[in-house]
C-alpha cells in the first residue's frame, strides 16, 4: 500500500447574521478538528474554544499510544473541562459544542463524532457522509418516517440530541476512517450544511485545490444566506514524500487555528462577575437564537426552590404569613391545565384553607402533543423565575410539539391540534435541546 500523508487547510466566516463566531477549526499534519459551539454567544465561544484547546493538544501526543484511545482520553478531557468552567460559573450551564475530531497515526485516522456537525469523504466523484447527525431529524429518517428532503426542511430541524456538555451521559462515537490516495475529507459545521445540498458540495469540494474549495464552500455558503458561522477543514491525501505545494496555505507545516479558539481575546474562563460576557448574554435574553439554544435551568437550585417553599408554608402558618405569601404569588411554574401547558402563578403547594397556585394562562400547547419525557415534566411542573421565563419554557415546550402552533406566543385562544402520532418517542427517551 502506498504510504499516505495529506494537505490541509482550515478556514471559517462569521456569516451575515452573526456578530460572534461561535465555531471553532484547526488542521494540523496529525489532526483535523470542527466544534461548533452553543448556548448563547459567550458561553458558545467558550465551549467550542476550550474543546478544542484541549483536543489539539493531541498533536503532541505520544505516536506509539493507540491512536483512538489517545483520541477517547482528549474527548473525556474536553468534556471534564466544559464540567469545570459550569461548576465555576453556572450562568454559563446549557453551553456545548459539537465536535469532529479526526486524528492520523500515519496509516489512517482515529474518528470522534458528537453533534451535527459533519464529516464528508471526496473520492473520485463519489461524496459520501462519514459522520451521522445526532438530531432528531435524522432519527425521524432512521425510522423512515421522513425523507432527507423532508429532514431539510422540517420545523424541528435544529434539535440536536447529543453534544458535548460537560456531562457524562452524551458519548461520542469512536470509529476508524481508512483514507486512500486522492481522497479529500471535509469537516464543517451546520452553517455550510444549512446553506447548500450535498451535490453543491460535491462539485466545490472537488475544486482544483483544497484551498480553492474552502474558499468556494464558505462562499457558497454565504451566498446561500449565510445565517450562521461557517468553517470549513478540508483534507486531500497524497503520496508521502510528495514536495510540497508552494501555493496552498499548508505548504510551510503549520498549524491552522481559526474561529473562537483562535480570537485574540480569549473567552472568559470562570469568572461570572466580569462585566461584558453576562451582559452580552443577558442582553440577548429574549433573542429568538438565544431560544434556539435553550439553555436548561440550573438543576442544582432546585433543592433551594424546595427549601424556599417549606419556608414559605412554615410562614404562612406563622405570623410572618402576609409577607411570605405576599412572595409566593410572585413565583411562576408551567404545569398541566385541563390537557393544555398552563403557566401557573404562585408555589406547587397547598396548605389547608390556603391556595397557594393559580392558573395565570392557560397557552394553546396541547398536553398531549409533546413528547411523552417533555409531557412528565410538565405534569410533574417545571420551575420559572419570572413570568417571562415561564413563557419562555412555553416556548421551548411549543418546538417539541408534534404539530407546531402558529405561534409560541402564549395564547388564551386555544387552537386545535391533530393527536401526535409515534415519531415523538423517538426523541422521548434522549436528552433534547435546541440549537
Ligand atoms: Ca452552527
Amino acid at each position: 500500500m502506498t504510504a499516505l500523508t495529506y494537505r490541509y487547510v482550515a478556514l471559517t466566516d462569521t456569516g451575515l447574521r452573526r456578530t460572534d463566531n461561535e465555531d471553532s477549526g484547526y488542521a494540523s499534519d496529525r489532526l483535523l478538528v470542527i466544534a461548533d459551539g452553543m448556548g448563547g454567544a459567550a458561553a458558545g465561544e467558550l465551549a467550542s474554544s476550550e474543546t478544542m484547546h484541549v483536543i489539539r493538544q493531541l498533536d503532541r501526543a505520544d505516536p506509539d499510544v493507540d491512536a483512538l484511545t489517545s483520541l477517547e482520553h482528549a474527548v473525556d478531557e474536553a468534556n471534564e473541562r466544559l464540567a469545570s468552567l459550569i461548576t465555576a460559573d453556572p450562568a454559563v450551564e446549557g453551553m456545548g459544542t459539537t465536535l469532529d475530531a479526526l486524528f492520523w497515526d500515519g496509516e489512517k485516522f482515529a474518528f470522534a463524532h458528537i453533534g451535527d456537525s459533519r464529516v464528508y469523504r471526496l473520492r473520485g466523484q463519489d461524496l459520501t457522509q462519514i459522520s451521522k447527525d445526532h438530531t432528531f431529524v435524522q432519527s425521524l429518517i432512521d425510522e423512515g418516517r421522513i425523507s432527507p428532503a423532508e429532514a431539510r426542511v422540517h420545523p424541528h430541524r435544529s434539535l440536536i440530541l447529543r453534544a458535548m456538555l460537560g456531562r457524562d451521559d452524551n458519548a461520542a462515537d469512536l470509529s476508524w476512517l481508512q483514507p486512500r490516495l486522492g481522497d479529500r475529507y471535509l469537516l464543517c459545521s451546520d452553517g455550510l450544511t444549512d446553506m447548500v445540498t450535498d451535490e453543491v458540495i460535491r462539485h466545490a469540494l472537488g475544486s482544483e485545490t483544497i484551498d480553492m474549495a474552502a474558499t468556494e464552500l464558505v462562499r457558497l455558503a454565504l451566498e446561500g444566506g449565510g445565517f450562521d458561522n461557517v468553517t470549513v477543514v478540508i483534507a486531500e491525501f497524497v503520496e508521502k514524500g510528495t514536495e510540497p505545494d508552494e501555493h496552498l496555505s499548508s505548504a510551510d507545516g503549520q498549524p491552522q487555528l481559526v474561529g473562537a479558539a483562535a480570537s485574540q481575546e480569549r473567552p472568559r474562563t470562570g469568572d461570572a462577575s466580569s462585566g461584558t460576557d453576562s451582559g452580552r448574554r443577558k442582553a440577548s435574553a429574549l433573542d429568538p437564537e438565544e431560544l434556539r439554544y435553550a439553555p436548561r435551568p440550573p438543576s442544582r437550585l432546585r433543592w433551594l426552590r424546595w427549601l424556599a417553599v417549606l419556608v414559605v408554608i412554615m410562614a404562612i402558618v406563622g405570623t410572618a404569613g402576609a409577607y411570605a405569601y405576599d412572595w409566593s404569588q410572585k413565583q411562576y411554574f408551567v404545569a398541566a391545565d385541563g390537557g393544555k401547558v398552563a403557566i401557573f402563578r404562585g408555589v406547587q403547594a397547598d396548605i389547608p384553607g390556603i391556595t397557594l397556585q393559580h392558573v395565570e394562562q392557560v397557552t394553546d400547547v396541547e398536553l398531549a402533543s409533546l413528547p411523552e419525557f417533555r409531557r412528565q415534566q410538565v405534569e410533574a411542573g417545571i420551575e420559572a423565575s419570572s413570568k417571562a421565563d415561564a413563557q419562555k419554557t412555553v416556548a421551548e415546550l411549543d418546538q417539541f410539539a408534534v404539530d407546531p402552533t402558529p405561534t409560541p406566543t402564549p395564547s388564551k385562544t386555544p387552537t386545535k391540534k391533530p393527536t401526535p402520532t409515534k415519531s415523538t418517542t423517538a426523541a422521548a427517551t434522549s436528552t433534547i435541546w435546541l440549537r
